[in-house]
């Protein structure tokens, strides 16, 4: 069986994140979505919270798993026995910081662990979670950012009810 991670922030989880997610398991058996818990950052949503929502923004799609973990990718994936990571490419700036994690991932794992990167499609080219707090916090339209449910508990978090 064919498995792979798709480990991130995901803090919200965006349409990006959705396509990457829908396209990934198309070419896997299994995709095991992974919410990472960085202690080193301030994220909008617990960890908790994130799972869920992506749980439900990938329901329709069978062969999903979503968990959480923390501490180092390449003990995470060889504890599930998984040899693939997937990641997305939105533009050149994604590049040089993707390609060091994988080959340092690649290095920590003694070959072990892979990255496959997907490419983002253009109409979410410009899209990123930072992005979408920022138009959220004053209030702006991000209804084509991300699925209206998750909209709605980003407005929440910033005391609005759109
Ligand atoms: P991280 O903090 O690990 O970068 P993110 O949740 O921001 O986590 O992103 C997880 C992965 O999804 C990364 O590989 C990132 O490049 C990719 N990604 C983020 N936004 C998009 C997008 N709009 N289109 C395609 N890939 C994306």
């Amino acid at each position: 069986m064919k498995t792979a991670i798709y480990p991130g922030s995901f803090d919200p989880v965006t349409y990006g994140h959705l396509d990457i997610i829908k396209r990934a398991a198309e070419i896997f058996d299994e995709l095991t979505v992974s919410v990472l818990n960085n202690k080193q950052k301030t994220p909008l949503f617990s960890v908790e919270e994130r799972v869920n929502i992506l749980k439900e923004a990938t329901k329709d799609i069978p062969n999903i798993k979503v968990e959480s973990f923390s501490g180092l990718l390449v003990d995470y994936a060889k504890s599930r026995n998984v040899h693939v990571v997937i990641r997305g490419l939105r533009a050149i700036t994604d590049f040089e910081y993707e390609l060091q994690n994988a080959q340092t991932n690649a290095l920590l794992s003694k070959g072990a662990l892979d990255t496959v990167f997907l490419t983002t499609k253009l109409e979410y080219a410009y899209l990123s979670s930072s992005s979408v707090k920022e138009i959220a916090s004053f209030k702006g339209d991000i209804s084509m950012c991300v699925p209206e449910f998750v909209a709605k508990m980003v407005y929440d978090k910033y005391g609005y009810n759109k």
